[in-house]
């Protein structure tokens, strides 16, 4: 029988994106070729993205949608998707276009050689602000010297990860998550896959500086015993 993908969607006040970010999504599934579905993980949202989501849906048999009842956060939005997902490769991306949807299939290649996960490396951020750039470029690589967990630079969630890594995410049930990093902790199988990343398509980013510091905080925390060690801290 034929292999079947499953691609989740994080949502969460999208209503401006979600009609193109379907289209486009759902055509480079179709062009791949193999049997899909879409997860879309409604993430307590106050806009019409339900409203929305139910009707494309209605639509489209292969559209699966999860809604939460407040707002939970990315993280836990992309581990609902992954509860659900069916597929024997997941792929991870988020709703706004900004994660190009051709790479996907060149993600779908490198797992068809042989990766079990094929993550998306940024070689350039388009439309975001320096701050952003900025404090990401440093993150990343603080981390990167606190942490003994190999976490690649310049990635963030956007990748393809085979059925068995999936199947670990499964039996890692902690709340406070920081999905990149549990993914480098993991080991197996890991190839860049280089792309360009866009600007949003439509609406403005949802990851308020809240939003962002406690990821960041979740990242440390979760892959450094620094902060525990008082002989490394200044
Ligand atoms: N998102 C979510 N819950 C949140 C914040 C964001 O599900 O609390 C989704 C959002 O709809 C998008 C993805 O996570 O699909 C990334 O968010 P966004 O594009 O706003 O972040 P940025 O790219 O600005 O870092
Ligand atoms: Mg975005």
């Amino acid at each position: 029988m034929s292999k079947m993908l499953s691609l989740i969607v994080p949502v969460y006040n999208e209503e401006e994106v979600l009609p193109e970010s379907f289209r486009q999504m759902d055509a480079q599934m179709k062009k791949i070729g193999y049997p899909y579905e879409i997860i879309y993980v409604n993430d307590g949202s106050r806009d019409s993205s339900m409203k929305i989501l139910r009707g494309i849906a209605k639509d489209n048999p292969q559209v699966k949608v999860r809604s939460f009842s407040r707002n939970f956060g990315h993280q836990t939005a992309v581990t609902c998707g992954m509860d659900a997902a069916k597929g024997d490769a997941l792929i991870i991306i988020d709703v706004d276009l900004q994660d190009p949807p051709e790479v996907i299939a060149d993600m779908v290649k490198a797992w068809e050689n042989g990766a079990d996960i094929a993550y998306g490396k940024r070689l350039k951020r388009k439309g975001e602000t320096i701050f952003k750039k900025v404090t990401a470029f440093m993150y990343y690589r603080v981390l990167r010297a606190m942490s003994a967990t190999a976490i690649p630079l310049d990635t963030g969630d956007f990748r393809l990860i085979d059925r068995k890594v999936a199947d670990v995410f499964l039996k890692m049930r902690e709340h406070n998550r920081f999905l990149r990093g549990m993914s480098g902790w993991m080991g197996f199988e890991a190839v860049p896959v280089e792309y360009v990343r866009n600007e949003r398509f439509a609406g403005k980013t949802k990851y308020t500086l809240k939003k962002m510091l406690r990821l960041a905080s979740d990242g440390i925390i979760g892959f450094s015993d620094r902060p525990l060690d008082r002989k490394s801290v200044v």
